[in-house]
């Protein structure tokens, strides 16, 4: 047994300290970013904030919602390939520059993805998602999806330390998705004693990522823009979101009335819920237990989307990062024991 005490931090136990700047009005900032591959000669333009692989989140609905403002959608693995279909024929070749198809590595999801790939061959991005991308056999199957789709922008993830995010970006990923528990309806710390305060995965996978030309996701833990401004000031290059994208008109599951009140479910896509739903389908996509949450229903995606722009680029003003990119040289963080004023909430 060893122990590290280089503290950890997460997204609560730092601000941003402001820095003087020459900006006017967060009008100026653009929050759009370029980005060449590792591997893939695709070239991607927008704006790097990503709906989850979740099928309470990663709906065609969402992309649609989220692909007319450029913002990208890791589109969940349980539609079928019939359905894959139908919404292809509906949607601009633009649309595939903000989508992802998503699959898990058993046989059956590979002959799966096979199958979507050849249906609907305009899709650019493939996200390759387990719950531990530590196995060999995940290193694998990024190899040969690698071999198999070398044009196509491979995300592989989730893991959260350098030497892993590096094994990936060399077994064929161009973008690696950094993550082990802070997700928003996970258990995988409790259930396991397993994790990583996102804030310090996201700071040491960054480095270790740009080191050889490969980009990250940070995938889990934002609750506010103020954490997404964060974990771009950490060096994320993309930021994907579960629970803050669910509870919309855009997201997946029925919307529930008690009271008066409008609910939508949201879970975990290793929780009871998402087992039952998918019969069997789900029981080693995830390693632990997720939760199953009912969120307040928080009308269409539009509004949350420039709420969350809108801090972001109001982060930027207070650094004086006129674009997105240069936030991360521009951040100073400050370690801190408070965030916001609770007192009326
Ligand atoms: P959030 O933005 O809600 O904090 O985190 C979303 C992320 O949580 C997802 O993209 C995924 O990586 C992770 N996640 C989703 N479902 C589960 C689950 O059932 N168990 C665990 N451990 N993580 C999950």
């Amino acid at each position: 047994m060893r122990i590290e005490t280089d503290l950890k931090l997460g997204f609560k136990d730092v601000m941003i300290r402001p820095k003087r700047s020459t900006l006017k009005s967060r009008s100026q900032v653009s929050l759009e970013r370029e980005f060449k591959f590792l591997h893939s000669p695709l070239h991607w333009k927008g704006v790097p904030v990503m709906a989850a692989n979740m099928d309470t989140v990663g709906t065609f609905e969402m992309a649609l919602a989220l692909g007319k403002k450029k913002l990208f959608t890791a589109i969940h693995k349980h539609y079928t390939v019939k359905e894959w279909s139908e919404f292809s024929k509906g949607i601009t070749t633009e649309l595939f520059n903000y989508i992802a198809v998503s699959t898990g590595i058993s046989k059956q999801d590979a002959d799966k993805l096979s199958d979507i790939m050849t249906a609907v061959p305009q899709i650019n991005f493939i996200c390759l998602d387990v719950a531990n991308g530590y196995s060999e056999h995940f290193v694998a199957f990024v190899k040969q999806t690698r071999k198999r789709y070398p044009e196509k922008v491979i995300i592989a993830g989730n893991v959260v330390t350098g030497e892993m995010v590096e094994e990936l970006l060399l077994s064929g990923a161009d973008l690696v998705k950094v993550g082990i528990g802070p997700g928003s309806v996970c258990t995988t710390r409790v259930k396991t004693g397993v994790g990583y305060p996102q804030l310090s995965a996201i700071i040491e996978c960054a480095d270790a990522a740009h080191g050889i030309g490969g980009q990250i996701i940070c995938d889990g833990g934002c609750t506010t823009p103020g954490d997404i401004a964060k974990a771009f000031g950490a060096g994320a290059d993309f930021v994907m979101l579960g629970g803050m994208f669910s509870g919309h008109t855009e997201s997946g599951g029925e919307l529930i009335e008690r009271n008066g009140e409008k609910f939508k479910l949201f879970y975990g896509m290793s929780s009871q819920t998402a087992m039952k739903k998918h019969s069997g389908g789900v029981a080693e996509y995830r390693a632990s237990e997720g939760k199953t949450v009912e969120v307040a229903y928080k009308g269409d995606v539009d509004e949350t989307i420039q709420d969350i722009l809108g801090g972001v680029r109001s982060a930027c003003t207070y650094v004086g990062a006129s674009k997105l990119k240069e936030l991360t040289k521009r951040t100073t963080f400050i370690r801190v024991t408070e965030q916001e004023n609770r007192v009326y909430s």
